[in-house]
């Protein structure tokens, strides 16, 4: 360890150093506080010993001018002093000190009170260590609550508050909002041929093909549930929507997965249903998804394959 000595006289500076090096730390010397400030941002030592009465900065303010320095951290600071009183001790502690030890000091004192201050200090980066993998275990586990194990993308549970949120925001800035809500046309005949598993590998797909039909960083696809999906899109109206369902269609015609029991066509295909509206305050985002899955089950009707955009348009 580094450890910084300060001290207006040489003889102590360099006893001190003596005494610090035959405990196997390295040693770096200030003669004032303000020479001591500056090495100490420089050096970035592990451990301060500092005088308490020295010119043109003393002790007290130097160790306060530290710890304002480097608030995060914390370097151990001992106030080596040859003043016994109590008062002078409490404003050592109270300038940010962490011991205070009465000159001469001997080898054996020294050395006890660095150790316990250095195993504090390891304890608390151990600690600080911690709290770090701690906070990204967090972020990590609040970035898989949102995801859909399947497909990766958003979930049920955060499409809903998504939309909550943007029908409250477009009923303020008075905006349209639109709502897609697709499903996987004869999915059951697909996986009575495929299998489940083809059939998890085609929602996969499906999924990451809708990631890529909104490309407005405000749009959000999520699974909605089993073969269904969502689309939340902000800010856009009927015909942007309509739009989005055609991208949507078209890139899920270029993934071109075989199903040859669908009634729908050679491939596999969506029935979307869209619902567009600019919200009121009393407007709910159930609304929204009512009229979406209306218009998603006259796609369905009117022979599948197809978007349906409610109302008309
Ligand atoms: P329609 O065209 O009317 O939508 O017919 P469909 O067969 O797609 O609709 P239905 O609701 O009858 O069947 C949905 C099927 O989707 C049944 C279910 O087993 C399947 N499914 C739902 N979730 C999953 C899943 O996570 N993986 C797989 N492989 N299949 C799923
Ligand atoms: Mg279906
Ligand atoms: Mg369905």
């Amino acid at each position: 360890m580094k450890i910084l000595i300060v001290d207006d006289s040489a003889t102590i500076r360099a006893g001190l150093k003596g005494l610090v090096e035959r405990m196997g730390h390295s040693a770096t010397e200030a003669e004032n506080g303000e020479e001591a400030l500056q090495l100490y941002q420089r050096e970035r030592p592990g451990l301060v010993l500092i005088d308490v009465m020295m010119p043109v900065m003393d002790g007290y303010d130097a160790a306060r001018r530290m710890r304002d320095a480097s608030p995060d951290e914390w370097v151990p600071i001992i106030f080596l002093s040859s003043k016994e009183d109590d008062q002078d001790l409490d404003r050592a502690i109270e300038a940010g000190g962490d011991d205070y030890l009465v000159k001469p000091v001997s080898f054996v004192v020294l050395n006890a009170k660095i150790r316990a201050l250095h195993r504090i200090e390891s304890m608390r980066s151990k600690l600080l260590d911690v709290s770090r993998d701690l906070a990204s275990a967090n972020r990590e586990l609040e970035k898989l609550s949102r995801q859909d194990g399947l497909t990766g993308i958003a979930n049920r549970r955060y499409f809903d508050s998504y939309l909550q949120t943007e029908v409250r925001r477009a009923a303020r800035e008075r905006q349209p909002l639109s709502l897609i809500l697709a499903d996987v046309d004869h999915f059951k005949a697909f996986n009575d041929q495929y299998g489940h598993q083809a059939g998890d590998d085609c929602l996969r797909q499906v999924a990451s093909a809708l990631g890529t039909a909104g490309r407005r960083p405000a749009d959000l696809a999520a699974r909605y549930g089993g073969e269904e999906f969502a689309m939340v899109l902000p800010g856009t109206g009927v015909d942007g929507a309509v739009d989005v369902a055609r991208a949507v269609s078209r890139v899920i015609a270029d993934l071109a997965i075989t199903h040859a029991r669908s009634a729908a066509g050679r491939n596999v295909t969506l029935s979307q249903g869209i619902a567009s509206l600019t919200p009121e305050k009393e407007t709910a985002s159930e609304d929204l998804i009512q009229r979406a899955d209306q218009a998603l089950y006259q796609a369905k009707q009117q022979g599948r394959n197809r978007y349906v955009v409610f109302g008309g348009k």
